[in-house]
């Protein structure tokens, strides 16, 4: 039975909500750490931190996530996403060590019709797909234990997203449009901690094992937003636009579900609905 585990990204959106429920997990001892402890980019520094630290699991949440920034600053987003892993991927598997790593819907083309599987094939469309599949693959080639998990449109009371973004917007603005032929389920990032934290001792007899985490249901950005205002009485009025007239550097999926029936069964895990962890999500703001 493991003890010690590392999360790194510590100060991102799930590397926040992993520490936010952390009290509820007295069996781990957890430790975190961002950039400013250990920069992923510079294997050295990787390999250093490691020959002097000790840990039975790490939960990777690093990564570079500016999906569009991406597409101009394709090295450093493969240095964080693809070749830091590589590393990492090397490491756990010299020591024996876990590695829970995430990764996204966008390595998907999007051309499905229904949710995705973890064996659907992958083609993704952008630079931050690409690079995200090449974190994915250096897990596979080497065979390390625990698992991927793949999750999509993440938000949390925490850092910069889609919530917030609206929140912002809908009190300067009185109208906005919000594209509605990009289809997924948004994930509250407190609900894919939890499930990460309670999947960790069956991670430990996997092999870089793919999963598919996020809430339940479906939607688009445009119903997202409508949600995210009616449930905080934000009047701004919110319009649906299609992908192509509001045009962005990096492709996105028009069509990113994800099928989660392999996750639960393997994990025992409940998944709430989106709706409803949008609520928990806002009302954890709203106590700011
Ligand atoms: P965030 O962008 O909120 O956090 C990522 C963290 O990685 C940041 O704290 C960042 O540090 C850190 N980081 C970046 N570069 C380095 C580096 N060189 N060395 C060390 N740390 C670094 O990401 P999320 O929490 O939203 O995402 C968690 C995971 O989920 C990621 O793997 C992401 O790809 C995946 N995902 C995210 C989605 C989303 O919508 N956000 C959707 C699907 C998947 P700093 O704070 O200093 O920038």
């Amino acid at each position: 039975m493991f003890r010690k585990v590392l999360v790194t990204g510590a100060n991102g959106q799930l590397g926040q909500s992993i520490r936010k429920i952390s009290g509820n997990y007295k069996q781990y001892d957890l430790s975190y750490i961002g950039i400013a402890e250990l920069d992923l980019t510079s294997q050295r520094a990787i390999e250093s931190f490691f020959e002097t630290n000790h840990f039975d699991v790490v939960i990777n949440c690093a990564a570079y996530t500016a999906v569009d920034k991406a597409e101009s600053d394709r090295e450093l987003a493969d240095a964080i996403n693809n070749q830091s892993v590589r590393a990492l991927a090397e490491i756990a598997k010299k020591k024996d060590m876990v590695l829970v790593h995430i990764s996204t819907d966008y390595v998907f083309d999007g051309r499905n019709c229904k949710p995705y599987v973890e064996t659907d094939s992958v083609s993704p469309q952008s630079v931050y797909g690409v690079t995200k599949l090449g974190g994915e693959r250096a897990c596979q080639n080497l065979g390390v234990r625990g698992g991927i998990v793949r999750t999509s449109w993440l938000y949390s009371e925490f850092g910069q997203n889609f919530v917030k973004t609206m929140l912002r917007l809908g009190a300067e603005r009185d109208k906005l449009t919000v594209i509605f032929d990009q289809i997924g389920t948004p994930t509250y990032a407190g609900d894919l901690a939890k499930a990460i934290l309670d999947s960790l001792p069956m991670m430990e007899s996997k092999y870089a094992e793919i999963y598919h985490f996020s809430n339940e249901g479906a939607c688009s950005w445009y119903d997202f937003a409508r949600a995210i205002f009616d449930l905080r009485d934000v009047s701004c009025r919110v319009a649906p636009i299609e992908t192509k007239d509001y045009p962005t550097p990096a492709q996105r999926p028009h069509y990113s579900l994800l099928n989660k029936a392999k996750i639960k069964q393997d994990f025992d895990l409940e998944i709430p609905y989106w709706r409803d962890s949008l609520i928990r999500c806002l009302a954890a703001l709203e106590g700011e």
